[in-house]
Formats: structure tokens, sequence, C-alpha cells
């Protein structure tokens, strides 16, 4: 058996277990592949990565708050993990680990168009945002970034490209991508992030990468007014896509990933 993980903490909320091992009994391989959620408190990364290959894992996935740990970890990283200075992605080969960052690719796979000189605004500064910046500035897009606390904004625009922006303007952008934790407690996210329920319309694609049970109230709003919405759990599975592939070397079933996602 191959087995595969997801490390976090918490982690039980995690749909990653459910996404990875529909995929695998989509391809009939589920007798030889398995992939399960360990939480792993804070400081403890390393030892359990460094105890994994004997246990017969070949690789794993990491989330928060290990995705630094997890690049620091690593022997070799992927120009993606080491640009964006975080790793969701580990395979375990001949005595190495090896880091990649999928958080990008699964950002622009979930879009519905190639971002490419679009004017695109980034909210948040924290580690999903980074892979989103990375992802979007590589792709040519043209990108603003705001922040709750500008000068993580700044800091991160410095590194990876972007302009801080401090009061963006209504119906300037033509992707907007929420990139910031609220509304994951139940904030209003109109209250808590500089957008306005009357700025969305047809020419905007929307994505929120927060997920829950039910469909994100930024995303209902834009959806309501014709904007095109991609939500968290489309962006998850891209780039649980990207790791299966990087994994397995084979092509992810994405309906049945998707369905294992949404616990369909
Ligand atoms: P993080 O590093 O902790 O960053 C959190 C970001 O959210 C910071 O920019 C923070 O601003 C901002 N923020 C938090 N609460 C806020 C509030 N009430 N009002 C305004 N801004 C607020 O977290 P992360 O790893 O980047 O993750 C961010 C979100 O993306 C989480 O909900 C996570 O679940 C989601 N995510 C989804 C995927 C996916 O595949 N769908 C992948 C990665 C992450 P300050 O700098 O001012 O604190």
């Amino acid at each position: 058996m191959r087995r595969l993980a997801v490390l976090g903490y918490p982690v039980d909320h995690s749909r990653s277990p459910a996404m990875h091992n529909a995929a695998f009994a989509a391809l009939g391989i589920d007798g030889e592949w398995s992939y399960e959620a360990i939480e792993v408190p804070p400081g403890r990364l390393e030892q359990q990565v460094r105890e994994m290959p004997g246990q017969g894992f070949v690789g794993a996935n990491v989330t928060a708050p290990h995705k630094g740990a997890a690049l620091a970890v690593s022997d070799r990283r992927s120009e993606a993990a080491r640009e964006i200075g975080a790793a969701n992605t580990l395979s375990f080969q001949d005595g190495e680990v090896r880091a990649d960052n999928t958080d990008a690719e699964g950002l622009l796979r979930a879009l519905p168009g190639s971002p490419a000189g679009r004017r695109a605004l980034v909210l948040g500064a924290g580690g999903a945002a980074r892979a989103v910046v990375w992802a979007l500035t590589r792709e040519g897009a043209e990108v603003a970034v705001w922040n709750r606390t500008p000068e993580r904004a700044a800091q991160l625009c410095a590194e990876l490209g972007g302009e801080v922006v401090e009061a963006p303007a209504a119906g300037e952008y033509e992707l907007i991508v929420n990139s910031t934790s609220a509304g994951l407690r139940g904030e209003d996210p109109f209250e808590a992030l500089p957008l306005s329920r009357d700025w969305f319309g047809y020419s905007q694609t929307v994505v929120d990468l927060v997920y829950g049970d039910r469909q994100s109230k930024i995303l209902e709003v834009a959806g309501e007014a014709g904007a095109t919405v991609v939500d968290g759990l489309e962006v998850l599975v891209r780039q649980g896509a990207a790791s299966f592939r990087i994994w397995t070397g084979l092509e992810p079933p994405l309906d049945e990933m998707r369905r294992g996602a949404r616990g369909e």
C-alpha cells in the first residue's frame, strides 16, 4: 500500500482524504493507494515528515499552520514552492523530501480563462494570497493587493509583484480573489473587506478561497449580479488534482474528486 496523508492542525475538517480516496476508487487503485488525515501539532512537522517514509508514506499534503515548515524540511523545492515561500505537497523519494506548491496551479486551473492582461484584485496577504499573487503576476495579470494590515500587503508585493491598494474602487477589476479568512467564522465579509454589494457584474470573475457547507456570501451576491463565480472547493479540487498527478503520474478523475470533496 502506498500511503498519503494531509498534515495539519486542526485537520479533521479536511476534505482531502475523501477527495483523494474517491479518485483512487474511480481509477480502481484503492487497493494500492490510501490517503488519511494526520493531526500534527505546531513544531512537530519535521519529526512527522522524517518518520513517514519508514511507515509506507510516499507523500503528503500540508496545510495550515505547516506550509512554511514543509518548505524548510525539504531537500529539493519546485520553483513555485521556493518563490511563494510555502509548500503544500511533499513527495518522499530515494531518501529525499521534495516540496511543491500546487495552490498556485490550482487557482489558475479553476479560473474560467487566462488572467493574462486582466485587472485583478487580491484580498489578503497571508499564505493563500502569496500563492494567488505569484500565480496571477506570472500569468501576466495586473495585480492589486489589499490587506487589512497594509504593511503585510506591501511586503508581499515587494517580494512577489503586484501593487498595494488601500481603497479599491468599484468596477475596476475583472477578477477578484478573496484570499482572506474573512467569513470563515460567520463574520460578514462585506463589513470586513473593501467590497460592496453593488460592486459586481457580468464582466467579472469572483473567486472565494474560503469554503464551507454553504456558498459564501461574497459568491452569493456576485453570482446574483451575473458574475462568474469560482468557489474554494473548486480551487481545492484543482490543487488536489495537481498533487495527485505529482504522486501517481496518473490523470486525476476530476468529477469524482469534486464529488468526494463535496461529500456527495
Ligand atoms: P493566513 O496566512 O492566516 O492569512 C489570513 C489572511 O486573512 C490575512 O491576510 C489576514 O489579514 C486576513 N484576515 C483574517 N481575518 C480577517 C478579517 N476578519 N477581516 C479582514 N481580513 C482578515 O491564512 P491563509 O492560509 O492565507 O488562508 C486564508 C483563507 O484561504 C482560509 O480561509 C483558508 O481556509 C483558505 N484557503 C483555501 C484554499 C483552497 O484550496 N480553497 C487554499 C488555501 C487557503 P491580516 O494580515 O490583517 O491579519
